[in-house]
């Protein structure tokens, strides 16, 4: 069949495609196939061999499938990396998950104050959990923290100065760089110190000698200054801040509630810290270290709190009610201090290593009986989210032995649901760390062995 009138004609297919025009409407149906048969037209064309006729109705059949499937799509993290931001950052409390669904699925008092009957405060509840939960005199939640920091230079140092170290001025990744958010907010960016060190004297003369608005400590989250490096601690910041009478904003990216230390990590600047140390405005994340929705927390100092609140673009980073209820139920873990039992980031993070060794020799044997070559050998899982960059978990991995690994990968990618893993030396190896599902991963397997 290389002539193109042998093709046959859309309202032929459709004729044959009922069942189809049932389940996905003409109009989509009679897309799939136009694309099927534009698809065939240019193999012809190019002389190459179209897919046979009968074919053709399969092929519109799955690309039906494709196209209307729900996304993001449901896929099985084995790579270790637990907070993987290309994999959608942190997985849900099922509390969290549950609170999403009931403010879904129908009305709420979002915005209605049930005591009094008459409109309320969207943020109301989220304010007190974060307050409770971290120690500030007020909070206040955005979008992303991305939004937060904009919104925090736009409203404390627009058109003013606003002081960084050079240390600081990074690139987070996924587009977020320090100077460009400061940029938007029209922040005058006053650089002081070097790329490895930046000294208290160096912001002293800066503030002296500059009309300085705030002072910024940006967290470098994924990049690390080893070596000859200063930074001012934060609490002299804070000092410096405070003799001149303007806030210090402290971008602490991932933000852990939790002390990382405690679980065999690097430790990672905890937001009661920042508190604690007096910090105006603090902005953090709600789904990398926090284990909740994407979110913009902001906390710190009553004065500012309100400054923020009524800027505009408070109302255009205003956070959606679904992710504002999977944050509150995920604060509520904190408070009742169940975080390392009911949040799956700092499950995974606390997982002890005995129990991924016991679940990783039995998944190798059982691997091993339908004809996998596995064995179960030491690795590193890492937190990931531009958090504790270096900071690795000891794991255990289950490491198979495949004639071609790359081949092995994009099998699992295309798997249902799929799997993504990755290659260690010539191996493909599954951390068990971040398998959520794990007789789902087994069942994968075996369908490949
Ligand atoms: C991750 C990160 C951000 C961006 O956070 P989003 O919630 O993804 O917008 C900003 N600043 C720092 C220091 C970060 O680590």
């Amino acid at each position: 069949m290389n002539d193109l009138r042998q093709l046959p004609s859309v309202d032929k297919l459709l004729a044959q495609a009922s069942s189809l025009l049932e389940t996905y409407g003409r109009s989509l149906t009679t897309d799939a196939i136009r694309s099927v048969l534009d698809e065939a037209r240019s193999i012809i064309r190019s002389g190459g061999t179209p897919p046979d006729q009968s074919e053709l109705l399969p092929r519109i059949t799955d690309r039906l499938r494709e196209w209307t499937q729900s996304r993001p799509r449901a896929v099985m993290n084995a790579t270790g990396v637990i907070i993987h931001t290309n994999l959608g950052r942190a997985p849900l409390s099922t509390e969290a998950i549950n609170a999403m669904t009931v403010a879904a699925a129908g009305y709420s008092d979002l915005e209605y104050d049930l005591d009094r009957g008459e409109r309320g405060s969207r943020m109301a509840a989220v304010e007190d959990l974060l307050k409770r939960v971290t120690g500030a005199e007020a909070a206040f939640v955005v979008n992303n923290t991305a939004g937060a920091a904009l919104l925090a230079l736009s409203a404390l140092a627009s058109s003013k100065g606003a002081l960084i170290s050079r240390g600081q001025l990074v690139e987070i990744g996924g587009g977020f760089r320090v100077p460009d958010v400061m940029e938007q907010s029209s922040a005058k960016l006053i650089e002081v110190g070097t790329t490895n060190r930046t000294h208290r004297r160096d912001y002293e003369m800066a503030l002296v000698t500059k009309e300085v608005a705030a002072i910024v400590r940006a967290h470098s989250s994924n990049f690390r200054a080893v070596g000859f490096t200063t930074e001012v601690p934060l609490t002299e910041l804070v000092e410096l801040a405070n003799w001149k009478n303007i806030p210090l904003i402290d971008d602490l990216g991932s933000g852990a509630l939790l002390d990382t230390a405690e679980y065999g990590l690097a430790h990672e600047p905890t937001v009661q810290e920042s508190v604690a140390a007096g910090a105006h405005v603090i902005c953090f994340s709600g789904d990398k270290l926090l284990g909740g929705p994407q979110a913009g927390i902001i906390v710190g100092k009553a004065q500012y709190g309100e400054l923020l609140k009524k800027h505009p673009l408070a109302r255009a980073l205003r956070m959606d009610k679904l992710d504002l209820a999977a944050l509150s139920a995920t604060l509520v873990h904190y408070l009742k201090g169940e975080a390392t039992q009911k949040i799956p980031v700092w499950r995974m993070i606390s997982l002890p290593l005995s129990e991924i060794e016991l679940q990783a020799q039995s998944f190798a044997q059982q691997l091993q009986a339908v004809g996998f070559t596995a064995e179960v050998i030491d690795g590193q899982s890492t937190v990931g989210g531009g958090s504790l960059p270096g900071g690795t978990l000891p794991t255990r991995l289950i490491a198979l032995t495949i004639n071609n690994p790359d081949d092995f990968l994009t099998r699992l990618r295309h798997g249902d649901p799929p799997v993504v893993a990755r290659i260690e030396g010539d191996r493909v190896v599954f951390d068990l760390r971040t398998v959520m599902d794990r007789p789902a991963l087994l069942h994968a397997l075996r369908q490949l062995a």
